[in-house]
């Protein structure tokens, strides 16, 4: 077949799918990672990264994916989302902690870069500090200081066609500063499923949002035990609808694995299949509305192994066609 026909038929056959005879898949590693530390015992620890990096090795998947690099001087967009006393109080108090949780919204920033400027379709970040309970209060909250993904879908906004953004976060735990970020704002669509009864104890489902963002923040309560198929049924049942009325232009996922099973902060049993499912249900909506372009980020999970497997099943259905 000549150039010229395949490329008529990729641009109006849909069996030809365009976009994706051309999806690729973007991963931020980076040793920085490996930086911050709260307590040596605490579970929010290095080792975390340092299990992801080498099941992404061993499973050879790293190969198959196209390395990103961070951007640089990311500090100047943490107020597109922080308050400039919120960022001194953090700097001033654990400067070390300030520059690696920086770094972490640089990885996200470059994998937004990479996703809306085409160079990849998707892409994964092992960044961590995690960012989804990160609010104005000066301080840590529940391991995190600056919200990467609040952050993230202000600067896709701002920088790129990006306009609407759908928040998926299936952590164990509610994103309380991500919902805080958007809850009176029409154009972030924010899903979580999550334990209401565990920290920080919001995430309440009568709580969907204010003003002209009413009906854009769902709550979805899984009891302790949660399987598979209840976090997939509340996907079918609470999102999907919803997604296809938004019509993202970018999907952003907070993907914690303290709701894998065996985690020692969650007490959901997601297995590495059921990320698998969700990742494949988040494609197709971003698929039918948004050329695929989905920028996915580590949160919680504190198994140290179940963490990592439970990643490389996440990137392996992000990089399967
Ligand atoms: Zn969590």
């Amino acid at each position: 077949m000549k150039r010229r026909q395949f490329l008529a038929l990729s641009l109006f056959n849909p069996l030809f799918g365009f976009a994706n005879s051309h999806a690729k898949t973007g991963l931020v590693l980076d040793d920085m990672f490996l930086q911050h530390q709260i307590s040596p015992a605490h579970p929010e620890k290095p080792a975390r990264y340092q299990a992801i990096k080498q099941q992404l090795h061993k499973s050879q998947l790293i190969n198959k994916t196209h390395s990103i690099k961070p951007i640089v001087d990311a500090e100047q967009w943490l107020t597109l989302v922080h308050s400039q006393q919120h960022i001194e109080k953090i700097k001033q108090q654990q400067p070390e902690t300030h520059k690696n949780a920086v770094f972490a919204t640089a990885s996200v920033l470059a994998a937004v870069d990479a996703v809306c400027q085409g160079q990849v379709t998707n892409a994964f970040c092992a960044s961590r500090p995690p960012g989804h309970h990160a609010m104005n209060t000066g301080q840590e909250e529940g391991f995190c200081y600056y919200n990467h993904i609040a952050i993230a879908a202000r600067y896709a906004q701002q920088q790129y066609k990006c306009k609407k953004v759908l928040i998926i976060d299936w952590d164990y735990h509610h994103g309380n500063g991500t919902e805080w970020a958007f809850y009176s704002d029409p154009s972030v669509l924010y899903f979580s499923t999550h334990d209401m009864f565990a920290y920080p104890g919001t995430g309440l489902p009568a709580r969907t949002g204010e003003g002209a963002g009413k009906g854009f923040n769902i709550n979805v309560h899984l009891d302790c035990g949660a399987t598979d198929n209840d976090i997939i049924t509340a996907f079918q049942n609470e999102l999907l609808a919803d997604a296809e009325r938004f019509s993202p232009d970018l999907i952003l996922i907070s993907a914690g694995f303290d709701s894998r099973k065996d985690d020692l902060l969650g007490c959901h049993t997601i297995s590495d299949q059921g990320f698998i499912q969700l990742t494949k249900m988040v494609k197709s909506i971003a698929n039918k509305h948004c050329q695929g372009k989905i920028v996915s980020l580590l949160e919680g999970g504190y198994n140290i192994d179940g963490n990592a497997s439970a990643v490389e099943a996440h990137v392996s259905a992000l990089i399967d066609r």
